[in-house]
């Protein structure tokens, strides 16, 4: 008996490691890494205690993850599967220019179930110095492009851009806050900086980035998915803040909230009760 009861238990582990080798790609390291999806409420706010006297409505030890400045056909995708990995969403603020570059990556960032926000059409450095009718078609240009980008597939024609926005450099003005305020647009800064746009190591990357995410104890991250440093940190951040026990919460608009369960960027375009965002100054 005690030789058939191993047989059927050496089978069982057998079974167990086929179906483990089967869904190591498929399964998550830790389930539970992601710990919720963190609604972003309608109401207009700034966010991030880096400028504003706010941030997310995070625990502690809750991390938002922000990658600024893409899609770029290189580090975009090494940042996409690095994210799969760990099993975890971020907020992708997009420039439009690239939107305009590469549309498949917007769509494929959209498909993966990221967040899809908005950082000027160009990336000046700058907005204040524009004047106010180029920064403002700066900004509605920048969301447009992406909208065009998920409106050219099938796949994500029906998602909408976030109204998630991040000034270029985080240079902001209290005027274009009011103006983009006045389109139900959110603005958000960060808590915690990591440094990948300095030229420096991926390594002082992964430091920088542990060190302020611990002395924040959590908050909105600034990554820049155009860097390969960024993607070469990236998973040894993640995998610290896995083994220090803290978590990733995923931002989602209110508006994008009311399908329970959902995690799609974007909710179901109502084509009635759109209106295309247009600069009052064009
Ligand atoms: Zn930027």
């Amino acid at each position: 008996m005690r030789g058939a009861k191993c047989l059927v238990q050496a089978g069982l582990v057998w079974l167990a490691l086929i179906s483990w080798a089967d869904s190591a790609n498929a399964t998550c390291p830790d389930p539970d890494f992601q710990s919720r999806t963190l609604i972003i409420p309608a109401k207009v706010q700034s966010y991030g205690t880096m400028q504003y006297a706010r941030s997310v409505d995070v625990s502690d030890k809750e991390v938002v993850l922000t990658f600024d400045d893409g899609p770029d056909p290189v580090v975009t995708p090494q940042i996409l599967d690095t994210l799969d990995r760990f099993c975890v969403k971020a907020t992708f603020f997009m420039t439009g220019l690239r939107a305009e570059r590469y549309p498949a990556l917007v769509q494929e960032v959209a498909r993966r179930g990221h967040t899809i926000a908005s950082h000027s059409y160009s990336h000046p450095n700058n907005l204040r110095r524009l004047g106010w009718n180029a920064a403002t078609r700066q900004i509605t240009r920048g969301i447009n492009e992406i909208q065009a980008a998920l409106d050219a597939h099938d796949d994500t024609s029906d998602m909408r851009v976030a109204p998630f926005f991040r000034f270029p450099g985080l240079n902001h003005s209290t005027g274009l806050r009011g103006w983009l305020a006045n389109q139900n647009i959110s603005t958000f800064s960060c808590d915690a900086g990591t440094d990948d746009w300095r030229r420096i190591a991926a390594s002082t990357v992964t430091y920088r980035a542990l060190r302020n995410i611990r002395s924040t104890r959590g908050g909105i991250v600034i990554f820049h998915d155009t860097k390969p440093r960024t993607a070469a940190a990236l998973p040894h951040v993640l995998q610290r803040l896995q083994n220090e026990g803290y978590h990733i919460a995923h931002m989602l608009p209110e508006r994008d909230a009311r399908t329970p369960g959902t995690t799609l960027a974007a909710a179901p375009l109502d084509r009635q009760a759109d209106t295309p965002l247009r600069s009052t100054h064009d």
